[in-house]
């Protein structure tokens, strides 16, 4: 196949697997990053979807050898952050207009489904039905799942972290990515928007793996990809790994929103913390939402997946504006909108 026979980007219909592994191997990130923006802006026009970020707990009882939190860090700080709190910092986000809320944690066992699902309802309550819950808080039962939903809850997060099941199972403490996939299956059985994902460049990652990494999700039929860098802590087993480049993320991304036109893609703060203009440069390529961190300061900076975290002084409304400021350049403008999956504004109307 040559790069001309490739069917690019002139409808959105999704590239097939063969013409996204002749991509992958064969177009240039330049070339690619276009591809990506001319589908994206063809699907998504030139919004920016915002989804302001709440980091509730830091506590976590599983091990990923990648993660700053991981349970054996001694040094991290521990928090949990009060129902109160989190309510507060929803509405001054709700006061700024922002109409998706993604509540992120660790495997915190005293943050149990119970108490999540009050907090649904809660913020629901509070935005009088209007604003979406995200949620990224780690494998829980499928029972579970149906109750966040029945508590109002709208999407659910879990990267599959890398598609070479031997690397998934080494990196999440015997961890299998089969559990994993299964439960974003149950996620999605249970009637959530689903969300997964992976990082690039963790130790023992081929080249092939990135582009199984790809495949895997449009296979998935995702309703939300995030992607972004691996970037070492050095408080955890993977501390010596080295640094790889940033533009296997800007590809990344670049692919995805070839074979998946409709997914919503971030723009990850992991990509804007290894290149200041990160988050730019996936914008450019593809992505097109953005997730400003509307956590209360003082507890941002115990929130460390990976060193180095960008804007822990800021709050979440100075975030927006910070926002706002870097999309203009990119003939993008920052959207207001809940951003629900194309294939729900569909069937709602
Ligand atoms: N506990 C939940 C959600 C919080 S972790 C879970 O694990 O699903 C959210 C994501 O952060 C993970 O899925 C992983 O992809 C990413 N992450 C963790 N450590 C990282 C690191 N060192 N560099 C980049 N991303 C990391
Ligand atoms: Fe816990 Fe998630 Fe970090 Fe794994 S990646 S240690 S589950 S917070």
């Amino acid at each position: 196949m040559t790069e001309k026979q490739v069917k690019t980007n002139h409808s959105p219909t999704p590239l097939s697997e063969e013409e996204l592994t002749y991509l992958f191997y064969n177009a240039s990130t330049e070339d690619l990053s276009a591809m990506g923006k001319k589908v994206c802006t063809e699907v998504h026009g030139r919004d920016v979807l915002l989804r302001g970020l709440l980091e509730y707990t830091n506590y976590c009882v599983s091990n990923c050898l990648y993660c700053g939190i991981r349970r054996d860090n001694p040094n991290v700080h521990r928090y949990r952050i009060k129902e109160t709190m989190l309510l507060e910092a929803v509405q001054a986000g709700f006061d700024k207009g922002i109409r998706t809320f993604v509540i992120q944690g660790g495997e915190d066992p005293l943050y149990n489904t119970q108490r999540i699902c009050n907090l649904i309802e809660a913020i629901k309550m509070q935005t009088n039905g209007e604003a979406a819950v995200t949620l990224s808080c780690g494998m829980r039962s499928k029972q579970e799942y149906q109750d966040m939903v029945h508590a109002g809850a709208d999407r659910y997060l879990i990267r599959f972290e890398t598609s070479d099941p031997a690397l998934h199972a080494y990196l999440r403490d015997g961890k299998t990515l089969k559990d994993r996939l299964q439960a974003l299956e149950d996620t999605r059985e249970a009637g959530f928007q689903t969300g997964s994902g992976f990082m690039l460049g963790l130790p023992g990652e081929t080249v092939e793996t990135r582009l199984k990494n790809i495949l895997l999700c449009q296979r998935l039929e995702l309703d939300m990809v995030g992607i972004g860098p691996f970037i070492p802590h050095p408080e955890t087993p993977l501390k010596d790994v080295v640094q790889h480049p940033i533009e296997d993320s800007i590809r990344g991304v670049a692919l995805l929103r070839l074979a998946l036109p409709e997914t919503h893609i971030p723009a990850t703060t992991a990509a804007g913390t290894l290149q200041s203009d990160g988050r730019e440069k996936m914008i450019d390529a593809g992505a097109n939402v953005l997730m400003p961190n509307i956590t209360q300061t003082d507890f941002k900076k115990d929130y460390l997946l990976y060193p180095g975290k960008i804007c822990l002084d800021e709050s979440g409304i100075q975030c927006i504006g910070c926002l706002s400021s870097r999309v203009k350049p990119l003939d993008r403008e920052l959207s207001f909108s809940r951003g629900d999956a194309p294939r729900i504004t569909r069937m709602r109307r």
